[in-house]
C-alpha cells in the first residue's frame, strides 16, 4: 500500500563505493528519482535485484536502457536471481544483449572494480531472494532485503560494519513473509554493526513512527540505528556516499 500510494518513494538505493556505482532494487519511480537527485544512470556499473517483486524490480528495464544509452553503448552488469530471467521474466529479452548478466546463487562472490560483493544466504520469501555484503575500502555494508525471520539470518552477516535492513511490519502475519520490528531488533542485536538503517516500511511501521522505532532499537541494543527517509544520503567515509530515493 505504501508503494502503490507512493507514501514513500520506491526507487531503491544507489551506492557509490570506491568509485563503483551500483543501483540496488530499482522499484517504481527509480528513473524519475535518480534524475531528480542528479544521479546519472549512465554512470552505473551494475544494477542488482534482490528479488523479482515489483516494488524491487519495476524499473529494471528502463534503468538498463539508461545505463547503456538506450542499448547503443553496451556496458555494465545486471546481477539478479535466476527467476528474474526464466519463467515470466522481469528482465526483458531485448535489453539482455546490452549488459553482462550474472545469476545470483547462495555464496556467490563477485568483484566490481575495487569492491567485492557477496550474496551470503537465500532469504525466506515467496520468490528467490538474496541480500548482499559489499566490501569496500572503508568497511563492509550488508543489505538484508525482504525475508521472514530465520535463525541463520544474522550469522550470515557477521562482521559487517553497516547494515541496511528491510522492516515492513510491526506485528507478524504468517501470510506475509517479512521481518517485523522485533525481528529487526533481534538481527541488529546479533550482528552488532556500527550503524543500522531501517527501511522499506509498511503502513504499520509508518503509523508507529520509524524514527521512534529506530530509537527504541538503539536503546535496546546499543547500536546506532536510524530510519531511512526519501532522498536520504549517508556518508560513511568521505568517499563513500549512499543515497535513497
Ligand atoms: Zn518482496
Amino acid at each position: 500500500m505504501v508503494v502503490l500510494n507512493q507514501m514513500r518513494k520506491s526507487g531503491g538505493f544507489w551506492l557509490k563505493l570506491d568509485e563503483v556505482n551500483i543501483l540496488q532494487d530499482p522499484g517504481p519511480g527509480s528513473l524519475v528519482m535518480a534524475h531528480q537527485l542528479h544521479l546519472k544512470p549512465k554512470n552505473l556499473d551494475a544494477i542488482i535485484l534482490s528479488h523479482r517483486h515489483i516494488d524491487h524490480s519495476n524499473d529494471i528495464n528502463v534503468m538498463t536502457e539508461a545505463m547503456t544509452g538506450g542499448g547503443f553503448t553496451p556496458r555494465g552488469r545486471l546481477i539478479v536471481p535466476s527467476d528474474c530471467l526464466n519463467s515470466d521474466p522481469v528482465v526483458l529479452q531485448y535489453v539482455r544483449p546490452f549488459v553482462e548478466i550474472t545469476e545470483i546463487k547462495k555464496g556467490l562472490e563477485i568483484s566490481l572494480g575495487d569492491i567485492k560483493i557477496k550474496f551470503p544466504i537465500l532469504n525466506m520469501h515467496p520468490v528467490e531472494t538474496y541480500g548482499a555484503i559489499y566490501t569496500f575500502s572503508s568497511g563492509r555494508l550488508g543489505y538484508i532485503p525482504d525475508t521472514e525471520y530465520f535463525p541463520e539470518l544474522a550469522g550470515a552477516y557477521k562482521g559487517i560494519d553497516f547494515l541496511i535492513i528491510n522492516v515492513v511490519r510491526m506485528k507478524n502475519d504468517k501470510r506475509i513473509r517479512h521481518l517485523n520490528m522485533d525481528d529487526a531488533a533481534e538481527v541488529i542485536k546479533e550482528i552488532r554493526p556500527k550503524k543500522a538503517i531501517l527501511t522499506h516500511f509498511g503502513l504499520q511501521v509508518l503509523k508507529a513512527s520509524p524514527e521512534r522505532q529506530a530509537k527504541i532499537i538503539s536503546e535496546k541494543t546499543g547500536v546506532e540505528v536510524v530510519a531511512a527517509y526519501d532522498g536520504m544520503s549517508l556518508n560513511f567515509e568521505e568517499r563513500d556516499v549512499k543515497k535513497w530515493f
